[in-house]
């Protein structure tokens, strides 16, 4: 089947016992036993298992083009989950533009566990190759980032990665760009990470993550792994996010849609120094992202002339674009990540300039948005 329809029905079947069409909300943590260490259809204790977790772990394998998929309470959940897989001593190769709390948990939290991190300019493939260690066994890629949109040319480093004697695993955040435009697997990454926080979940209301993997043997460490540390997502959380994937093909195209009008006018604009699109001319890889996305997807950043006095003026005065953390919902969001988002990263290498602006661009009007962005850049 085709992805809308697997994103409508992928994992979902009519329930047995009454027909209800949409999936339960499990409200259970344990289950009745048919005998002493007979479980009936496997289920003992919800952080082990939850239908409802179930069916939605099932969608997100298929969506991804994956074997098997997990579900955890957030995208740092599910990062943490994964980097569990490895040892004191390892090395992780990690791209320089990461989002904020990805780099916070590496190196403030992980580090102090033995493990070694590279943050590398993924961006070119040749430097993940000079960056590789004797000890890598995992490199960490987003693309696009949050909030540069830096893209990654997923094959490249792929083959790069590969071909290293370790066989490190290739792991790939693809929260911006959602399975309906990128899928990582496909191009040989290992693992797909989301947060299902923003365009899978997609209306604001749920914060969770996700990892999506095709190798049997991995996904057994992984499984072992949700269930011995237990960051896993509750049943409400998990019938949100599977309600919220139903419509993500269409609401990606109308992001993306949405985005392009308002590229054109900022890319115009006289008080927009630099505009940052993955599908605008302007865009370093926009070849790449072409060719490994479906659209440019619902992201825009980009500099305002002022600097961070110019930026804070003009976010403050929007007035549709609400002014807040996040993204990936159908409403419009606004912020400034060097003061809000990537506060956690100021004063490190991944630290983002001030007058950077970065528009999450809902589903409303267009002509509503434009003229929004049209009377907030007034105060810039
Ligand atoms: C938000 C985000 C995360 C973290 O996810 P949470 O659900 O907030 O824990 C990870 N990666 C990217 C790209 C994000 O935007």
């Amino acid at each position: 089947m085709k992805f809308e329809t697997l994103a409508i029905h992928a994992g979902q079947e009519p329930e047995p016992n009454n027909g209800a069409v949409m999936t339960p909300v499990y409200f259970t943590s344990t289950y009745k036993q048919n005998g002493v260490g007979k479980p009936r259809q496997g289920y003992e204790y919800s952080r082990t298992k939850n239908p409802t977790r179930l069916a939605l772990e099932h969608c997100l394998a298929a969506l991804e083009g994956g074997s098997f998929g997990l579900a955890f309470a957030s995208g740092l959940a599910a990062t943490d989950t994964v980097l569990r897989l490895l040892n004191s001593g390892d090395h992780v190769l990690a791209g320089n533009d990461v989002y904020g709390g990805t780099f916070r948990l590496f190196d403030k939290v992980l580090r102090r566990f033995n493990l070694g991190f590279t943050f590398a300019d993924t961006t070119d493939p040749e430097s993940v190759a000079d960056a590789l260690t004797a000890s890598t066994r995992l490199v960490w890629l987003e693309t696009p980032t949050n909030p540069l949109l830096r893209v990654t040319d997923i094959r490249a480093v792929a083959e790069i990665v590969h071909a290293h004697p370790n066989r490190p695993l290739l792991a790939v955040d693809n929260t911006f760009a959602t399975p309906y435009l990128q899928r990582p697997l496909e191009l040989g990454a290992d693992m797909v990470i989301h947060s299902m926080t923003k365009y899978l979940g997609g209306h604001s209301d749920v914060v969770g993550g996700a990892v999506i993997v095709k190798d049997k043997e991995l996904a057994e460490r992984l499984f072992f792994l949700q269930n011995a540390v237990g960051a896993v997502l509750g049943p409400m959380d998990s019938f949100l996010v599977l309600r919220g994937i139903k419509t993500l093909p269409v609401r990606m195209d109308r992001h993306a849609e949405n985005a392009s009008v308002l590229v054109d006018f900022l890319a115009r604009h006289p008080k927009v120094e630099k505009l940052i699109y993955p599908f605008h001319e302007s865009h370093p890889q926009q070849k790449i992202a072409r060719r490994q996305m479906k659209n440019g997807g619902g992201m825009i950043s980009f500099l305002i002339k002022g600097g961070r006095e110019s930026a804070v003026r003009m976010v403050e005065a929007a007035k549709l674009f609400t002014l807040a953390e996040s993204l990936g919902g159908v409403e419009s969001l606004i912020e400034v990540p060097a003061a809000m988002t990537h506060l956690s990263v100021a004063g490190s290498q991944l630290d983002v300039d001030p007058s950077l602006v970065r528009l999450s661009v809902g589903i409303e009007n267009q002509d509503d948005l434009l003229e929004d962005l049209r009377q907030a850049l007034e105060y810039a």
